[in-house]
């Protein structure tokens, strides 16, 4: 596992972070994604968007537990899994396929559907500090391998 820890200071930031992300990524990465209400996850998310070039608005998918974005390099997928009531609802919409596809996955509160969750992932947490500041925010990215190398 390696972990790398960067700090933002303003949304401007965060996006750009995101963005670099999206330029980076490879088919098949599988992004998770926590903080708090507020802390800027969907500015991460429209940062990596952007950078897939997708340009069409995203913001949380609120009434589908995936939505799905195909302008960009690759497919966008992106999971907000906050409302479901039973992990056979991934296996419903074949989650897969997202999963293990040939896409970008962003999963949104992950930790509920954590026993399907791939091994070879990259775990994002966002977190206010706020004796550095009201904007300040520290985004700590833990890659997980597979156990093979
Ligand atoms: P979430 O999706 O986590 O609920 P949002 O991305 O919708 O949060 O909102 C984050 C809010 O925090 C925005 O109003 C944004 O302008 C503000 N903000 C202030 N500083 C930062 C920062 N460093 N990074 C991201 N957002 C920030
Ligand atoms: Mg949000």
């Amino acid at each position: 596992m390696t972990e790398k820890i960067y700090e933002t200071y303003s949304p401007e930031e965060t996006h750009a972070l995101g963005k670099r992300l999206g330029a980076e990524a490879k088919p098949g990465d599988v992004y998770t994604l926590v903080g708090d209400l507020g802390v800027g996850k969907t500015v991460f998310t429209q940062g990596i968007a952007e950078g897939l070039g997708i340009t069409e608005p995203v913001s949380s998918p609120t009434f589908t537990i995936v939505q799905v974005y195909e302008e960009g390099r690759m497919p966008f997928y992106h999971f907000d899994v906050y409302r479901i009531g039973d992990i056979e609802e991934m296996d419903e919409i074949g989650y897969e396929d997202y999963f293990y596809g040939d896409g970008l996955c962003m999963i949104e509160w992950a930790n509920l559907i954590e026993e399907i969750l791939p091994e070879r992932r990259s775990e994002v947490t966002i977190e206010k500090d706020l004796e550095k500041g009201f904007d300040y925010r520290r985004i700590t990215i833990r890659e997980h391998q597979e156990d093979r190398k």
